[in-house]
């Protein structure tokens, strides 16, 4: 039966393909599809932990204490009863041989059915017993992870048509399916600037968010068609919708190709203003994308995904170095602004966290986030402004602060990356003395006082992704507020004018990070306001470049004037339609 379904589009673009469910009991493993020439070996692997367990298990038998209550030994025959069981353990190992799933997807995606049957269930016993296969699980998760083995990208056989359907998907699990080939994804939870829809976007393929109830709606293989635009995820569709949209995708194509004739003409508007269109990169892969649609530097390497899915090691200077190194190589002699780590609110830090109390934390996007955390943590922090100082010696390098908003967090800041400089000249190392040090202007309270912020750094970047969520006072992960986040918000807007206008005048560069500067509806506007330099996502660098192309400053300026003072939304709609005419 066909039926649609409705989300907040976050990734543009429309994806015909075959509905992948992935569990959220499965959430916090790493998903993979093997190789078909390597789908004995996981399962070996999925075996050999299973051993593993049983010797566990075995041994906590024999160790138990004389007065131990009966029922413990009891409860352990019941885990060996089910550690063997056909249900978990012959069906897991079938889905690793049909579906190529790796054993820990397999092995989650097979206690999500169980537990669905077991729910089911009338007998309240048996019901409960439900706690137990978890138990079980929990203990051949453990044991696979030992024997991890990441994931190298897909062979040729790769189903090609996979579409992810997830209850919510963490930033750091999005960034392992930077691996893998899907064509698009589908979540029940998040919002349009959570770092989950971020990095879906980095990936360029379309993505629907906060579409309620997809994962429990959606089966195992369905037939879906992701619309990216419109955030509608069309399920089992009628062959006359699946025509139309398998022509609208080919429309689509067609627009990129276009697009790409634009790739080496330079961003300049009618008039002859120089537009400065920066990449955003999560990882130093990326640069090289960057590069190849047409960036001419870096705006923002958000360097926290550096520090996702490493379990409880953080990379050292070294291993720091190196991405940074990487990121400058891949962009080739054009300029790179590493942000120094955001973590906190909706990128937590696995094995950090809990010392800091993340999972429990009552409002983390207010708690000890981005700066707050690294002047926590000052040895952590020394440690990446070094490795990012020393990566200055090989290619123009910025440093950027996130979340500041106090004076004395700045003075904090530029001692400790005096500190950090003092430590590499004892250490004989190189790096750019001259070094530019700037800050994410994301906070409300930043941007008013932002004489405080221009007195005392070199460059300013609008993180209008977070300005955004604190102007408003909306959760920018949460899919429940969702409809009240709005960028052209008059307020937003204001702020933003303010600091570009002001940064102007004390001849601060400044530019435009958040999701806003690649948006091409706001292009126009954000030119009228006076941004030279926008920073987005590499996949939207040539559709920015074409409205620069078309756009007219003086024409445009007049315009915006008419947006920034129009404070009821009838009278903005209208000036704002009077811009895109213009
Ligand atoms: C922002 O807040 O707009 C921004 C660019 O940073 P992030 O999205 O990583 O918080
Ligand atoms: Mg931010």
């Amino acid at each position: 039966m066909s039926f649609t379904l409705h989300g907040i589009p976050v990734s543009r673009g429309i994806a015909i393909g075959r509905a992948y469910l992935i569990a959220p009991a499965a959430l916090d493993v790493d998903h993979y599809l093997v190789e078909t020439h390597q789908i004995e070996t996981e399962v070996q692997r999925f075996g050999a932990a299973q051993n593993a367990v049983q010797h566990e298990l075995d041994t906590l038998r024999t160790e138990l204490p004389a007065d131990a209550p009966g029922e413990m030994g009891a409860f352990l025959n019941v885990h060996t009863l089910i550690l063997r069981d056909a249900m978990l353990a012959e069906a897991t190992v079938e889905l690793i041989r049909t579906r190529r799933y790796n054993a820990e997807w397999a092995l989650t995606e097979q206690l999500q059915l169980l537990s669905r049957i077991f729910d089911d269930v009338e007998d309240a016993y048996l019901r409960e017993r439900k706690a137990d296969i978890e138990q079980v699980v929990e203990r051949v998760l453990k044991a696979l992870k030992g024997s991890f083995v990441p994931a190298e990208g897909l062979d040729g056989e790769a189903p090609e048509d996979m579409i992810v359907v997830a209850h919510d998907i963490a930033p750091a699990d999005m960034l392992q399916f930077k691996k893998q080939t899907f064509r698009a994804f589908v979540t029940d939870l998040g919002g349009r600037t959570s770092h989950t829809a971020i990095v879906a976007r980095s990936l360029g393929i379309p993505a629907a968010v906060g579409v309620q109830q997809a994962s429990a709606l959606i089966r195992q293989h369905d037939m879906i068609i992701v619309d990216g635009d419109q955030g509608i995820v069309i399920v089992d569709p009628a062959p006359i919708i699946l025509e139309e949209y398998t022509y609208r995708q080919s429309e689509k194509a067609l627009e990129q190709r276009k697009l790409q004739r634009l790739k080496f003409a330079p961003a300049q508007t009618v008039d002859g203003t120089e537009i400065h269109l920066c990449a955003n990169i999560e990882l130093p892969e990326d640069a090289a994308i960057a590069l190849a649609a047409g960036a001419v530097g870096v705006g923002l390497f958000r360097t926290e995904f550096l520090f996702m899915n490493k379990g409880n090691h953080s990379p050292d200077e070294e291993q720091q170095f190196d991405a940074y190194r990487r990121a400058i190589e891949g962009m080739r002699g054009h300029p790179v602004t590493i942000r120094t780590i955001d973590v906190g609110a909706d990128k937590p830090l696995d094995h950090r966290d809990e010392g800091h109390g993340y999972e429990v934390a009552p409002n983390p996007a207010l708690g000890l986030r981005a700066i707050r955390y690294s002047l926590s943590e000052p040895q952590m922090f020394l440690t990446q402004l070094r490795a990012i100082l020393r990566a200055s010696a090989l290619g123009p390098i910025r440093i950027l602060i996130p979340m500041l908003a106090h004076a004395r967090e700045i003075d904090q800041t530029l001692d400790l990356i005096a500190e950090a400089k003092r430590q590499c000249d004892l250490a004989g190392q190189a790096y750019d003395r001259n070094i530019k040090v700037g800050a994410m202007i994301e906070i409300p309270a930043a941007a008013i006082a932002l004489p405080m912020f221009l007195n005392r750094l070199d460059f300013l970047s609008i993180g209008t992704n977070d300005l955004i969520q604190y102007t408003l006072a909306i959760d920018r992960a949460d899919n429940a507020v969702a409809h009240l986040y709005d960028p052209l918000h008059p307020a937003v807007l204001h702020l933003i004018a303010f600091t570009l206008r002001e940064a102007k005048k004390a001849g601060v560069p400044v530019a435009v990070c958040g999701e806003m500067a690649g948006d091409p509806t706001v292009t126009r506007l954000l030119l009228g306001m006076g941004l030279t330099e926008f920073s987005m996502h590499p996949s939207q660098v040539l559709e920015v470049k074409q409205e620069v192309l078309r756009a007219h400053i003086p024409t445009v300026e007049r315009h915006v004037q008419d947006v920034l003072a129009a404070f009821e939304p009838a009278e903005q709609a209208a000036a704002l339609k009077r811009l895109a005419r213009c």
